[in-house]
């Protein structure tokens, strides 16, 4: 009975926690990602790179240069590993709310200061799966960005078909699978707005430059995607041993 009266456990490392408080994972842990620091950078979307190899003349990746973005510039805290991706997974598939602050802290310094926006946009979820995890993770993370920045929150996009997880398809696959499952809010009107289109983890910008596409065929005259995290593309995979032949 005793161990009622004691805080939990690290949901991260394990530690015992030391205070009561309402995020059940431990300072060290919150404090663990780290931003990411490239030397290269996609001049439009920001993607970093080990080296200019990949960039063209004008700074830009593949991606960027077959307009397959559709937004103007993407920026991410970190790399979808490590530390991050735990709390991310905590946050948004075991329900941990309270994650919504530190993790706002986060995009808030992913944010370059320079960029003039008129209002952030969460990533709007269906409405069944919105049902089914009981919170939008993307509007927690926009209202605290919005709160942080000083910049007004509108729910200026809705998704009017809901798709299959992104998860295990190809980059092809991606794009037409969540093609037109976005359109702009009637309620919320986005012309000539600068829009911050706010999301958990950036994979292939597929969502992002589906929804990007639709608020602004609305008439947003500029939308940046922010995410917590997204695939460091300067990781090189590393190649399987071959498996034929052993028993
Ligand atoms: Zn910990
Ligand atoms: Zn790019």
């Amino acid at each position: 009975m005793v161990g009622l009266l004691f805080p939990d456990d690290c949901r991260v490392c394990g530690a015992p926690l030391k205070q009561f408080g309402r995020i059940p994972v431990c300072p060290a842990c919150l404090r663990s990602p780290r931003a990411f620091s490239g030397e290269y950078f996609c001049s439009s979307c920001r993607t970093p790179f080990a080296n200019s190899f990949p960039l063209d003349a004008s700074g830009r990746c593949a991606l960027c240069r077959l307009g397959a973005q559709g937004f103007d510039a993407a920026y991410s805290f970190g790399a979808y590993e490590g530390t991050l991706r735990e709390l991310i997974h905590l946050f948004k598939f075991e329900g941990v709310r309270s994650l919504a602050r530190p993790l706002g802290e986060f995009l808030a310094a992913a944010l370059p200061r320079d960029v003039r926006l008129d209002a952030v946009v969460p990533m709007p979820l269906h409405w069944r799966r919105r049902w089914r995890r009981g919170f939008n993770q993307s509007a927690l993370l926009a209202a605290e960005v919005g709160r942080r920045c000083g910049i007004p929150v509108i729910h200026g996009a809705r998704r009017v078909r809901a798709t299959a997880p992104q998860a295990g398809l190809t980059n092809s696959r991606r794009r037409a699978n969540v093609a037109r499952a976005f359109a702009a809010s009637r309620r919320r009107p986005v012309r000539g707005l600068r829009l911050l289109l706010v999301d958990d983890v950036l994979t292939t910008g597929a969502t992002a430059a589906a929804c990007s596409r639709a608020l602004r065929s609305a008439g947003a005259s500029f939308v940046a995607v922010l995410t917590l995290a997204r695939a460091d593309r300067r990781v090189p995979h590393p190649r399987q041993p071959a498996a034929e032949g052993r028993p």
